[in-house]
């Protein structure tokens, strides 16, 4: 039977989407670009949580600033890939490749579901306080408490 595909988000698994679609499943919110810690001795460690964002990121945009090269100019920045499904418990429990990794809907602000790009707003790093990511910064004055 063929997938009625207007909602691709609930009728496809992640190894179906196509290249748009996968692109369109991404909130936009930024929280996987936030700086977080975790003891580098223990695996089992809870990770926590920081307002640092990338210095890649650009704060009044709302977006990365350099989102075609991302990943060579920031070599920390993870790719995400449905290859790499299985280790999606990094991102933020909202993050829409977690939740569908996992077979769980979008959340009711989803841009996908309000049509609006704005809708993430409340719920994205611009919540947090962000600061921009200095070579001189400490991260451990700005640990926030958001669930991981
Ligand atoms: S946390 Fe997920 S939904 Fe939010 S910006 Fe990152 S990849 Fe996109
Ligand atoms: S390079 Fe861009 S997408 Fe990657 S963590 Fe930094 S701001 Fe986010």
């Amino acid at each position: 039977m063929k997938k009625n595909n207007t909602h691709f988000w609930e009728t496809k698994q992640l190894h179906e989407l196509s290249h748009d679609e996968w692109e369109a499943l991404c909130d936009g919110c930024g929280l996987c670009c936030l700086h977080k810690l975790q003891d580098e001795e223990d695996d089992s460690a809870p990770v926590l949580m920081t307002r640092v964002v990338c210095h890649c990121y650009d704060i009044n945009a709302g977006q990365c600033s350099d989102y075609a090269n991302r990943h060579t100019t920031v070599p920390g920045c993870t790719a995400l890939t449905v290859s790499r499904a299985a280790e999606f418990d990094w991102l933020p429990t909202t993050c829409a490749y977690r939740l569908r990794h996992h077979n769980l809907p979008l959340p009711s602000w989803h841009p996908l579901i309000t049509g609006a790009k704005e809708s993430v707003r409340p719920y994205s790093l611009h919540a947090l306080n962000p600061v921009l990511e200095t070579p001189d910064i400490d991260l451990e004055d700005y640990l926030i408490k958001v669930h991981s």
